[in-house]
């Protein structure tokens, strides 16, 4: 798919909508059944309130430094902040309600250490679990097979609350490759579903970049997280 990157950003944003919205009706889904995540790393405040003003409504960060000064700039605007990044332990006190979501659990213990600055602050953190659904060692990430005997533990985590499953397939300039991957988290979420715990659900499905979101959206993704293809290459 061509990823329109010279347009304006709100050019580019029509665009994207419309092309999820396609997709959605292309795969029987439910209109509206899929959100768009504007990936804002490296996009400044004017970039991002051009962006609020052309319809986003879901921001997502992967760098905490980077965020919070966005996060204050943007005070009062009408937008949710999303945490789609590696996040470390350390910084979770930073983050947990801050961010209306954080996509990004990938660990028991960050999961544990969630609950517990969520309880501190009175919150209950909303969360997916990120999937490494090939193993791969350089990423981080749950293996499909040990997240069964982890749901339990997720779900007993009284001010956490699991809702989903996110993942970044393996780079590819041709999203078709992506397809079988975004299919078979669609059907782990499906499959744990049936033994799912406590508070967890699985039906929120972070699947989909700007190479290959619509693929995403046609195998069950309800939501996309689109950087490039709204705001352009990135420098760095
Ligand atoms: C940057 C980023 C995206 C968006 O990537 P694009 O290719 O620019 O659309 C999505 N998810 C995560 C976790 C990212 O870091």
């Amino acid at each position: 798919m061509d990823v329109p990157v010279s347009g304006s950003i709100s050019e580019n944003i029509r665009f994207v909508l419309e092309q999820i919205r396609l997709a959605t009706r292309q795969a029987g889904r439910p209109e509206g059944s899929v959100r768009l995540v504007a990936a804002t790393k490296s996009v400044g405040l004017d970039q991002l309130r051009e962006g609020i003003a052309s319809g986003l409504t879901i921001l997502g960060e992967n760098r905490l430094q980077e965020a919070l000064p966005k996060v204050e700039g943007l005070r009062g605007a009408p937008v949710q902040w999303h945490f789609i990044g590696h996040l470390q332990r350390r910084k979770v006190r930073s983050v947990v309600g801050v961010f209306d979501l954080i996509h990004s659990v990938d660990s028991l213990e960050l999961a544990e250490e969630i609950e517990k600055r969520a309880q501190e602050a009175g919150v209950r953190q909303a969360v997916l679990l990120e999937v490494n659904l090939e193993g791969e060692a350089t990423k981080t990430g749950f293996r499909p097979g040990e997240l069964e005997g982890l749901l339990p533990r997720l779900g007993a985590l009284p001010h956490v609350e699991v809702k989903g499953l996110m993942a970044i397939p393996p780079p590819t300039s041709d999203p078709e490759q992506s397809r079988p991957y975004f299919r078979r988290l669609r059907e782990l979420a499906e499959r744990l579903s049936h033994q799912s715990v406590g508070t967890v659900s699985l039906k929120e499905l972070s699947m989909g970049m700007s190479s290959d979101y619509a693929v995403a959206v046609e195998e069950g993704a309800t939501m996309v997280r689109v950087g490039t293809a709204i705001f352009g290459a990135r420098r760095g």
